[in-house]
């Protein structure tokens, strides 16, 4: 596997994406794993801090509708 940006050996594949990344290439993003809802009725989050992150793709923070497929 090969970072989809320079062709160096890839350290780890990008969460959001799937494309391989090496340390030159990537950056960081927190993730929200889930939310829930606590004892005292608030809300929290789990999170990443630092999930892979190839720097280049757009992740979107809520599933996107995409009616044009149907
Ligand atoms: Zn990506
Ligand atoms: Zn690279």
């Amino acid at each position: 596997m090969v970072c989809y940006q320079c062709n160096n050996p890839a350290v780890g594949i990008c969460k959001f994406c799937g494309r391989g990344v090496c340390p030159d290439c990537h950056s960081k993003m927190p993730v929200i794993l889930s939310v829930y809802v606590g004892a005292n009725q608030t809300p929290k989050t789990i999170v990443v801090a630092d999930a892979l992150w190839c720097g280049q793709c757009k992740p979107q923070p809520e599933p996107i509708s995409m009616p044009e497929i149907y």
